[in-house]
């Protein structure tokens, strides 16, 4: 009963959440006595094979081919699918980003298994995987069972924590790939990276975040949250009535319909603390919260509350940020 997971790679660069499902899998296979397995697709992945030996793979399957190199899900799908041959697998893990989520249920579908999406919490009951997940806005944790042979599950990305890579001994299997680019119906035709210069939002230490409450100045109130991420080197998050209202875009968006972020420090400037919003960074360490309204809900979930204007708060903070960081 191996696990097996994917690990997802950008250009030769592994999303990072991939390790903590490796992480996790490597402690569940310990209890179900079995081993944890990966998974790299891609042109040239013998680095990250490695990589996931040293973060307990006990065998690597690696598809290695140029029509390999950028992730279109026929190929991936057919390539997961030998792996989970060769390895024997009843379990198949990914994080739950888009191209995990829809692996995940592809290999599921074509494998009659048992789905479970955006999983927070995966552990062992009855000698059998048993998954949470979050529905009705993080209201109700629903617990899922497998009746299926072969469990899949989509891993939201900070529901565990980050293994330290150790270097442990396992082996690397290459697939055969026998797809040619004329066998794939997926076609890239342009490719356009985003503006890489921010900090991403979902690896992000810090978060400072604005929320509605910079109406009376909507440009001048992200320029403010924007200096004090710049100062503290954090990512800028907003609220999802900030992104509706077109304040900034979605691309920001904390919460139920937007990112999961588990930062070290969020600091929430003009955010009320709407269930939704609390549903993507409620599981933050530290939680500041900049609110005028002393009976916002965000105070109930926050570690330090400044009752005040935003406006005032956060030039402040990136003075004192900056006298003190140099
Ligand atoms: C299905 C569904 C999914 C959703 N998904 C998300 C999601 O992913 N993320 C998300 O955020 N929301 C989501 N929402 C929306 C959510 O319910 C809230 O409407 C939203 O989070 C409110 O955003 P806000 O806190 O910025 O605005 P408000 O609730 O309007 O709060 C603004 C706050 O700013 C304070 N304020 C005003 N002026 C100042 C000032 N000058 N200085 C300091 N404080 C000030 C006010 O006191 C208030 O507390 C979802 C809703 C639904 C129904």
């Amino acid at each position: 009963m191996t696990i097996l997971v994917w690990i997802e790679q950008y250009n030769g660069v592994v999303v990072s959440s991939c390790w903590e499902v490796m992480g996790k899998a490597q402690a569940l296979a310990a209890e179900l006595g079995t081993s944890a397995a990966a998974l790299v697709i891609g042109d040239g992945v013998d680095a990250i094979a490695q990589e996931a030996i040293g973060y307990g793979a006990a065998t690597v399957y690696t598809a290695s081919n140029p029509a390999l190199a950028q992730y279109r899900l026929q190929p991936y799908a057919a390539a997961a699918a030998q792996a989970l041959d060769a390895a024997g697998a009843a379990v198949f893990l990914t994080n739950a980003t888009l191209r995990g989520g829809a692996l995940a249920a592809t290999v599921a579908c074509s494998r009659d298994g048992g789905m479970a999406a955006n999983v927070s919490d995966l552990r062992v009951e009855g000698g059998k995987l048993a998954a949470t997940r979050a529905v009705y806005s993080g209201n109700i944790l629903a617990d899922i069972t497998f009746g299926s042979e072969l469990a899949v599950a989509s891993v939201r990305p900070r529901s565990f924590p980050m293994p330290e890579a150790r270097g442990m001994g396992g082996t690397v299997q290459a697939l055969p790939v026998t797809l040619t680019e004329s066998d794939i119906r997926e076609k890239i035709v342009d490719f356009r990276a985003a503006d890489t210069s921010e900090v991403s939002l979902t690896d992000a230490k810090i978060i400072v975040s604005g929320g509605r409450g910079v109406s009376a100045d909507p440009a001048k109130g992200f320029a403010l949250v924007g200096e004090l991420a710049d100062v503290l080197g954090a990512a800028m998050g907003a609220s999802r009535a900030a992104v509706d209202a077109g304040f900034i875009p979605y691309k920001h968006q904390v919460g139920q319909t937007g990112k999961t972020v588990k930062p070290d420090l969020y600091i929430a400037a003009g955010i009320s603390g709407a269930i939704q919003h609390l549903a993507g960074m409620g599981n933050s360490k530290i939680i500041v919260a900049i609110n005028t309204d002393r009976d916002a809900p965000i105070f109930g979930k926050a570690s330090y509350g400044i009752v005040d204007d935003l406006f005032a708060v956060l030039p402040a903070l990136t003075e004192e940020f900056k006298k003190r960081l140099g």
